[in-house]
């Protein structure tokens, strides 16, 4: 089961994977991570001057990832391909992919949920002011410390992150859904709806 999950920034795209690779027992790749876990020197580079990493560095470490053994059975790929070179490049290396996951959203809600978002700085646990509190105001749950808004979470750095999304992977969109491979997912609600909803396309098209 070869997944490739597209979705703008705050869609919960993180927890869906989850869910998704908990159920079909296959590796949640997202470059993000492999990114931010990477001691390659360019990409530490790129990384932290804030610029995309350039399309052959992302291929040669999703390359490398795709070909670990967990990769078997299949993976759920987040955040690649991000270009239509890198969607080729797949398929060059003869990677077929079963699904594409086109997860949808309102800008509006999406801002509204992040802004509101809080984060542990030091175990990286996840608050929302309204809908998922701590049981002490502004401190940690987990580990007592206190919780911090990130930068990107701010409405108008969301609603920049998300209009540069959905320019970027407009081409992408049409590149799968000509091959047939495209399911529009509606994923601004309840994360347990997005997920019975797509285990049903996958079940159907799979
Ligand atoms: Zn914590």
């Amino acid at each position: 089961m070869n997944i490739i999950i597209f979705g703008p920034p705050g869609i919960g795209k993180g927890s869906v994977s989850g869910l998704l690779k908990d159920k079909y027992r296959v590796p949640h790749i997202s470059t993000g991570n492999i990114f931010r876990e990477s001691s390659d020197k360019r990409i530490r580079h790129y990384l932290e001057k804030g610029l995309l990493v350039p399309d052959e560095d992302v291929m040669r470490v999703v390359e490398k990832r795709l070909k670990e053994k967990d990769c078997q059975n299949g993976f759920i790929l987040d955040g690649f391909p991000r270009t239509l070179e890198q969607a080729g490049f797949l398929e060059e290396k003869g990677v077929k992919i079963s699904i594409v996951l086109n997860l949808l959203g309102d800008t509006d809600v999406i801002v509204a949920r992040l802004s509101g978002r809080l984060i542990c700085p030091k175990c990286g646990a996840i608050y929302h002011i309204r809908n998922i509190k701590p049981k002490k105001k502004g401190i940690c749950d987990k580990c007592g410390t206190e919780l911090v808004h990130r930068k990107d979470d701010q409405p108008d750095v969301v609603r920049n992150r998300i209009d540069v999304y959905r320019k970027q992977t407009k081409v992408l969109i049409e590149y799968y859904r000509k091959r047939n491979l495209l399911v529009d997912i509606q994923a601004d609600g309840q994360l347990s709806d997005v997920v019975n909803n797509i285990t049903a396309v996958i079940e159907d098209k799979v």
